[in-house]
């Protein structure tokens, strides 16, 4: 029997290792770190055979091919001997894309693609399709190729699974945006960054479509340098296309060759320009899979929106409190500061991912009365915004800003989390860290 080690005994891993026994394959997971409970029960359920606080050379080398987890680097030891040798290695999206005939929907982009895949399930679920929603979000793609009989993928794709691909070919791929992530990952250089983004498109033809931001002037200027086979679809807030989406009198319009649809904004369920951009992408998807109009209408004014991103918590003494705490770059920051209307208290720290904020000093200029540093390390934030706000406060625990905020925000003010940093000094993770703040706001 052939041999598939996974490496990373995570929910990508756990899932292909499944997949992987039911194809006949013969499976080793090798994890270096600690593998969950949870997963251990289910490798153990299945009979498969697993490590944890090591990599076996002897077991890993041997096989005919590896799934590494995206969290894994490129640049790990390990890897680079499996690479050297010869061994494929593969993502989840690549190996577990094999085993299913079903149409696949690929959404990768620096930010938008949780909420852009949140729609899109939405929207098909909503016309009766048979649709199954996985990648980053919940329950792995390879675990469901095994159990279920979709006839529709709708998944949510980082760089890093793009990284490991070989034939995946998304029947439609989207790229809501391209803003400078992850950098440490990719050289330091972000024309690396860029071109893995478009590895969703590279086993594209003529028959698959992409879906893009044409006002991303990354996206544009790349696809004109390296054109793709597939048939363009792009959305845009400015410009108008003959097949395409766009704004036109305040409605959304998405034209096809033989069809066109439109959709009034101010009915839209989420707020802000970039959700009018993600709602462009989703709707168009639905369009292009031939979503009767009035679903598509219905949905995208129905929709609820993902946690933690734009989420309104509470007003309290007229004061919203806004969770945005999945903000976690530079770019997801300026479009929750660009949404809020009114004199805002931000705010902001964390892990630092090498950000640049020059883009933020318009709209803190314009609508930051304070700032309220929350992080191991704030000397950037200061720094930077020192002669800019004229309040900035440092807090090491969520309940301080929260209560800090409370003391500074005035009526008709917004208090917005939106860190533009991970969260990994203070907090769990994104999750943890929005939580920690819709309690200690609901405790007030
Ligand atoms: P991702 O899954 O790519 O991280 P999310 O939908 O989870 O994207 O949103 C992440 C953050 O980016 C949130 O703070 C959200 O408000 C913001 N955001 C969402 N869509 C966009 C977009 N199209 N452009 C820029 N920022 C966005």
């Amino acid at each position: 029997m052939a041999l598939l080690v996974v490496l990373g005994g995570g929910e990508s891993g756990v899932g292909t290792a499944i997949l992987a026994q039911k194809k006949g394959y013969d499976v080793f997971v090798s994890d270096r770190g600690e593998i969950k409970k949870k997963y251990k029960d289910v490798l153990s359920h299945y009979g498969i055979d697993w490590e944890e606080g090591k990599h076996s050379e002897d077991r890993v080398l041997v096989a005919e091919i590896v799934m590494k987890s995206p969290g894994i680097p490129d640049m790990a030891p390990l890897v680079k001997k499996l690479v050297q040798k010869g061994i494929p290695v593969v993502s989840e999206i690549e190996f577990a894309s094999k085993y299913t005939d079903a149409k696949i929907i690929g959404i990768t982009g620096s930010n938008g693609k949780t909420t852009t895949t949140m729609l899109t399930n939405h929207l098909l679920q909503s016309a009766g399709l048979k649709v199954g929603m996985a990648g980053n979000i919940g329950d792995s793609y390879a675990k469901m190729v095994a159990e279920n009989d979709f006839e529709y993928y709708v998944l949510e794709i980082s760089s890093f699974q793009l990284d490991g691909i070989i034939d995946f070919q998304p029947n439609i791929a989207v790229i809501t945006n391209i803003t400078p992530d992850h950098l440490d990952r990719y050289d330091y250089k972000f024309e690396n960054y860029i071109a893995s983004k478009f590895r969703i498109a590279m086993n594209q033809t003529e028959t698959d479509y992409l879906i893009y931001d044409a006002d991303d002037e990354v996206i544009v200027s790349w696809l004109e340098a390296n054109p793709v086979k597939s048939k363009l679809m792009p959305f845009s807030l400015k410009k108008s296309f003959k097949e395409g989406t766009y704004l036109e009198d305040n409605k959304i319009t998405i034209r096809t060759l033989i069809d066109t649809i439109t959709m009034r904004t101010d009915a839209l369920a989420l707020e802000g320009q970039h959700n009018v951009k993600n709602t462009m992408a989703a709707a168009t998807i639905a369009k292009l899979v031939s979503i009767r109009k009035d679903t598509i209408r219905e949905c995208i004014s129905n929709f609820q929106g993902a946690p933690h991103r734009l989420e309104k918590v509470l007003k309290i003494s007229h004061v919203q409190y806004i969770n945005d705490s999945k903000a976690t770059n530079v770019n997801a920051t300026y479009y929750a500061l660009d949404s809020v209307k009114t004199q805002t208290v931000w705010i902001v720290g964390g892990v630092d991912k090498g950000n640049d904020y020059k883009a933020l000093m318009p709209l803190v200029r314009e609508k930051v009365k304070a700032i309220i540093c929350l992080g191991m390390d704030n000397e950037k934030i200061k720094e930077t915004f020192g002669n800019v706000v004229d309040l900035v406060v440092e807090t090491f625990a969520m309940e301080e800003a929260v209560k800090v905020a409370y003391k500074i925000a005035e009526r008709g003010e917004t208090v917005l989390l939106s860190p533009a940093c991970a969260s990994f000094d203070l907090f769990e993770n994104y999750e943890d860290r929005g939580n920690q703040f819709k309690n200690c706001v609901k405790n007030l």
